[in-house]
């Protein structure tokens, strides 16, 4: 396969990730139509947000389907190319067969992540959450009631637009196991992301590893090679990832893709570490900066730095997450 041809295939499945990215937030939606509108139709801009918003504010499987076919892509190529060639060269079975039981348990995690009731707020549990936590007056006030609902609102709830419920501990709505993330299932989203980080980061060290063991027992750096001019150059790093990408286009083409997933999720499940250690939710989070930036414009200095009132310390905010409260057991669905 020509450079070219495989450099631009590498480019767009770039975009696609980004673009999926973007497709998972509405502000990012909505900042994109701002910076088109002049250009785009107005016509067509209104077709396009429509049919954006429609797809991220109701339940659907895409994501799901598209997470397991990304899964699937991946294991099916590291075992068709990669494991063969790494037993070849004499890696250790098992750290070639780790891979498979960071799958087993990142599955686990990821199916209870999409079934487990996130701690949906009903009229027969609602005096219970409403004893939870208590109302900061700044985030969460008291005598607040959901629209939609028409219940009163439990301090650090959230109602999700997609799943059209209220939600106690209310963190964010997830498109890839659709699903919101709430008081129930946060101990089991969090395990998800880091052994979906682990997973990826370990395979992408292991691809490396491998292409690395190609390239010196293959003598490549110690070689040269000649220009156009037949003029004589030693091998460079560049030439070395040109041959690598012509001769196991597939497995680089894999490399990139975990190595920036690894990035992705592990920024992403460092920031989510963040919140449970501090004993916050992203919806509470982002709120906070709403809050201390708009204290900060009226210039008022009761609210202008915001204190957390529900971290317990770094155990009890561990627990609150892995032994949530049991009264959601007895749910009305
Ligand atoms: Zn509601
Ligand atoms: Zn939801």
């Amino acid at each position: 396969m020509d450079f070219l041809v495989l450099f631009l295939l590498y480019t767009l499945v770039l975009l696609l990730v980004v673009v999926f990215i973007c497709l998972c937030s509405d502000h990012i939606v909505d900042a994109v139509a701002q910076i088109f509108h002049n250009v785009v139709p107005s016509w067509l801009q209104h077709i396009t947000q429509n049919a954006v918003h429609s797809h991220c504010q109701s339940r659907n499987i895409t994501f799901v389907i598209l997470h397991l076919v990304l899964e699937v892509a991946v294991f099916a190529e590291y075992s068709w190319e990669i494991l063969g060639a790494c037993l070849e060269l004499e890696f250790h079975w098992f750290y070639l067969l780790l891979p498979y039981g960071l799958l087993t348990v990142n599955t686990g995690f990821f199916f209870f992540s999409c079934v487990t009731d996130p701690g949906t707020i009903t009229k027969s549990n609602l005096q219970q959450c409403l004893q939870v936590y208590s109302y900061d007056e700044v985030v969460f006030r008291r005598n607040q009631f959901c629209p939609t609902c028409s219940l009163e609102k439990p301090a650090r709830s959230k109602h999700c637009r997609v799943c059209n419920r209220c939600v106690q501990r209310f963190d964010h709505h997830c498109v890839w196991v659709n699903n919101c993330i709430g008081a129930l299932n946060t101990r089991y989203f969090l395990p998800y992301l880091g052994t979906l980080m682990l997973m990826a980061a370990y395979l992408a060290l292991l691809t490396a590893a491998f292409l690395l063991q190609v390239v010196v027992l293959s003598g490549l750096m110690l070689g040269s090679y000649q220009d156009a001019d037949r003029q004589e150059w030693a091998t460079a790093i560049n030439f070395i990832v040109q041959q690598l990408f012509l001769t196991f286009p597939r497995i680089v083409l894999l490399l990139g893709f975990l190595l920036l997933l690894s990035l992705l999720v592990g920024g992403y499940t460092c920031f989510m570490l963040y919140l449970l250690l501090t004993n916050q939710t992203t919806n509470e989070w982002f709120k906070q900066r709403y809050v201390v930036r708009a204290a900060g414009t009226v210039g008022t200095q009761r609210h202008s730095t915001f204190k957390n009132e529900y971290s317990k310390g770094l155990l009890g905010n561990f627990m609150e997450v892995f032994k949530p409260n049991v009264y959601f057991k007895e749910k009305e669905m």
